[in-house]
């Protein structure tokens, strides 16, 4: 069986399913999620991320978080974490180079969130160097201050879509017709969770709805809040969502998100505006990805690594220092989101 034959039975039992109910199973059925079955950054992969462009990213990020530790005044023990950790490169990078920073190892204990068994083992690989913890949710970390990153994590949660039609709404909804899955809107229903989007949408926009991303960003939010640390959110999107982003690749391509269900990678753009409320207590920045690797000193460290390298490895290091940052590639699409306690300073690579 096929996790599109199994969609199409289950359509036919209990008639058409939410989008957020078809990208959890896309992503991470345990028999064909897309997720739980394959390691779609490896060679020959889907997609690239970050992390997996240069060793730059990682070395950012952790110098970062490990700065804003000794502005938070050092706290002993602490946890470094990551959600949706990948291969376990941007943990491995951010491990490497904050070793000179005094005390932090000594005080640090690794902890990630990852829900594929797939990449589980291939974080264990590039990993095996340190003691981790894994855990399924977020809301099982250890009590402790968190010093966090979600990369590319939150566009790959389920997203509910609707449609504006008067002072309602229409769900984007998955059917079946002549045995292929289709797309199909509800009935208007009336919505409170989406009446704050009435006064900024007209008739015929589509707005997207992502309930697990607020809970998990309510989750760190409120960590953050009761045991101190900072948290930054890295994705594409925008403050506020608007229009239909669900997008499907395959290949590094662009394809139907219906075609091939369990073998495409799903994401959307994230609403960072609904993370940054999620906790209404907690203080959030925004600043774009291309502004904070600058602010953190990427410039300097590019050039510092391209003294070592010529011919092909210098042209594809300046490419991906390139690609990270100018406003054309990554810069301006990916946004970083800081949560941080209101007493301490915002983390260097946000506005003082
Ligand atoms: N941060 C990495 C990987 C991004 S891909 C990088 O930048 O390269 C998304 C990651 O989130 C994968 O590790 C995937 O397995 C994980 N993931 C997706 N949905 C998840 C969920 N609901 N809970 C935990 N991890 C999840």
């Amino acid at each position: 069986m096929t996790l599109r034959a199994q969609l199409l039975a289950r359509i036919a039992a209990s008639g058409p399913i939410t989008l957020a109910d078809y990208m959890a199973d896309c992503l991470l059925h345990p028999k064909y999620g897309y997720y739980a079955t394959r390691d779609p950054l490896g060679t020959g992969g889907d997609f690239t991320t970050a992390p997996e462009i240069s060793q730059m990213f990682g070395e950012m990020i952790g110098l970062c978080l490990a700065q804003s530790w000794l502005d938070q005044g050092a706290p002993t023990p602490f946890i470094l974490a990551e959600i949706g950790p990948g291969r376990g490169t941007a943990m491995a990078d951010m491990l490497r180079a904050t070793r000179a920073v005094p005390g932090f190892h000594a005080a640090l204990q690794v902890h990630l969130v990852e829900a594929s068994p797939t990449l589980r083992d291939k974080q264990k690989q590039s990993l095996s160097a340190y003691k981790v913890t894994w855990h399924d949710a977020a809301d099982t970390l250890p009590e402790l201050p968190l010093y966090l990153l979600a990369n590319e994590f939150f566009d790959a949660l389920p997203i509910r879509q609707f449609q504006r039609d008067g002072t309602g709404w229409r769900e984007l909804l998955i059917g079946a017709a002549d045995n292929q899955l289709t797309f199909g809107l509800s009935d208007p229903t009336q919505l409170a969770a989406l009446d704050h989007r009435l006064p900024d949408t007209r008739n015929g926009d589509i707005v997207e709805l992502c309930a697990p991303a607020s809970a998990i960003a309510q989750t760190i939010g409120q960590h953050i809040q009761s045991h101190g640390g900072t948290a930054l959110v890295i994705d594409y999107g925008d403050w506020r969502s608007l229009g239909d982003t669900l997008q499907a690749l395959s290949a590094h391509q662009h394809t139907d998100p219906l075609a091939d269900p369990g073998n495409a990678d799903l994401t959307t753009h994230v609403d960072f505006e609904a993370l940054a409320t999620a906790t209404p207590s907690a203080h959030t920045r925004l600043t774009t990805q291309g502004i904070f690797l600058e602010r953190l000193g990427i410039t300097a460290r590019a050039n510092a690594l391209a003294q070592r390298l010529t011919g092909t490895a210098l042209e594809t290091h300046i490419a991906a220092h390139r690609r990270l940052t100018d406003p054309t590639e990554m810069g301006r699409l990916f946004k970083v989101l800081a949560f941080y306690r209101g007493e301490t300073p915002p983390p260097p690579g946000f506005d003082q």
